[in-house]
């Protein structure tokens, strides 16, 4: 089961072909506008996947207007929703295929990522989230959905949050409108084919594709929720542009987290878990282990391992089976990598080779100080900035001189300290001698400016709700 596989990429552009080769709104069960106001991009090849749809302000509205009528319905009975929830995910399971090949083709990953991760963790999501969906009317009767949910997502996962974010809000009784990311729109218009399959009655979900004017004009509409994934930079806008207006809000924000090995860890699991947290999705990852702290003592002889390791990654096409590391999402990106790395005159760098095109090396740089740029920046690409510790407390302190809190890893065969250290990161997650260890059980979100709100989790459902109490007198008061 190894090397390119042309016939899965044909079988995805054929899909787009079928459907003119543009990709545009889904609003109240019905296709359109649909136009070619932008192109999405194969990033490993450059070659235009699809013409894009930029919604406008009066689309949104559109779509807003159609979620509005349709939400009183779609909230009356748990029941009907986990059913249309299973059939979401069991459409989602026969069609895993093509939904994998779409996310590797538009953005770039490699295909054993968006086929083994990606695209089964979405299921998941939307499983587990089914079972609470019939749970709510029992369960919870004192909680209410918020109504019509505004939801803006990023490029890196484009499947997972979207999954992130609609099963939740569905289960709960809100309806939607989503706004996939420019660069990576394409799985979210299979998924919203599969919604009309599913029995989704019109309204609930709409689709709204564009670029950051579409997602601040659906900021500015008459939404009761905001829920953002991507940038600090646009969360901090969207909170302005939210503050005294009543709606809820969410912000998975970006990240820095740090990776910190005590000198009992295990070396060989710390050199693989470091793979996984820093070139997996080639670094793209909000929560991705992007600073190393290594314990002085045993910092040479990891440093020496990790290098042995990154010589191994292998680096091409996405689709190729046995590739580590595929494209970035876009040329911009990769030049933004490229500058933040190139600016960089501080420790010393290793990098290995990548093809040309968009692709960018595994990178490690180490003896950085705790306050130089790439220590404290989020790069959003496959590139380590490691540094040393003495003693547990000092690991604390750089783990926690950062503006972010999303995640850290601690790795060290000694239960106590990994225990005692745990508590004192600024994270809104901590792993113990693992790293990217998510369930649709569990809340995933940060602290500080990696934002509020929780995805996951029981605090995810409730985030969708809101507290009603409706008290009743026993008698009515005598005159
Ligand atoms: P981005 O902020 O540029 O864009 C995210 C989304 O917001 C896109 O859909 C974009 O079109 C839209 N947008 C842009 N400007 C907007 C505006 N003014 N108003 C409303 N919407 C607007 O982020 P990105 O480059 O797509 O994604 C990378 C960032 O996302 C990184 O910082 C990463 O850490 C973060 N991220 C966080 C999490 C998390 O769970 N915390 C998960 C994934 C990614």
């Amino acid at each position: 089961d190894y090397g390119p596989a042309p016939e899965s990429a044909a079988e995805a552009l054929q899909w787009i072909a079928d459907r003119d080769g543009n990709a545009g709104h889904y609003i109240g069960g019905k296709w359109g506008p649909i136009r070619d106001d932008f192109p999405t991009n194969n990033p490993a090849t450059g070659d235009k996947l699809a013409g894009v749809t930029k919604g406008t302000a009066e689309e949104i509205e559109t779509a807003v207007a159609a979620a509005r009528k349709a939400q009183p319905a779609w909230a009356k009975s748990g029941h009907k929703r986990a059913r249309v929830l299973y059939a979401i995910a069991r459409l989602m399971q026969k069609h895993a295929r093509l939904l994998a090949v779409m996310e590797s083709l538009d953005n770039g990953k490699p295909i054993r990522e968006s086929r083994d991760i990606d695209v089964p963790l979405a299921i998941r999501h939307f499983y587990h989230h089914a079972g609470f969906a019939q749970l709510m009317d029992s369960e919870l009767p004192e909680r209410e959905p918020l109504g019509v949910c505004g939801q803006i997502i990023p490029w890196n996962f484009p499947l997972l949050m979207l999954a992130w974010k609609i099963a939740p809000a569905l289960a709960m009784g809100n309806t939607v409108v989503l706004k996939p990311a420019e660069y990576t729109p394409m799985t979210a218009m299979i998924f919203a084919e599969i919604c009309a399959q599913a029995g989704v009655p019109p309204g609930v979900v709409n689709i709204v594709t564009g670029d950051g004017d579409t997602g601040a004009a659906l900021v500015n509409a008459d939404v009761d929720k905001i829920a953002f994934t991507g940038s600090t930079e646009v969360g901090r806008k969207i909170r302005e542009a939210t503050a005294g207006s009543g709606k809820a809000l969410s912000l998975e924000l970006g990240g820095k987290s740090p990776y910190i090995v005590f000198e009992d860890a295990d070396i060989d699991s710390a050199v693989e878990g470091l793979v996984d947290a820093i070139w997996f999705n080639q670094g793209q990852v909000c929560c991705a282990g992007s600073r190393l702290l290594v314990q002085e003592g045993i910092a040479e002889a990891f440093y020496a391992k990790l290098k042995s390791r990154m010589d191994g990654l292998r680096i091409g096409d996405p689709l190729d089976k046995c590739i580590d590391i595929g494209a970035i999402v876009d040329p911009a990106q990769l030049d933004q990598i490229s500058k933040m790395v190139s600016a960089n005159t501080e420790g010393e760098t290793y990098q290995t080779k990548a093809p040309e095109g968009c692709f960018y090396p595994p990178t490690l740089i180490t003896g950085l100080s705790p306050a130089s740029t790439l220590m404290q920046e989020e790069i959003f690409g496959p590139v380590l900035a490691a540094t040393t510790f003495r003693t547990p407390a000092e690991a604390v302190q750089i783990a926690n001189n950062t503006r972010y809190g999303l995640a850290a890893s601690v790795w060290s065969e000694n239960i106590n300290l990994a225990l005692d250290i745990a508590p004192k990161l600024a994270a809104g997650i901590v792993w113990i001698n693992g790293t990217n260890m998510m369930d649709a059980a569990a809340g995933f979100g940060g602290v500080r400016e990696s934002g509020f709100g929780r995805e996951g989790g029981w605090e995810g459902l409730a985030g969708y709700t809101r507290a009603k109490g409706t008290t009743k007198a026993l008698k009515p008061i005598a005159p």
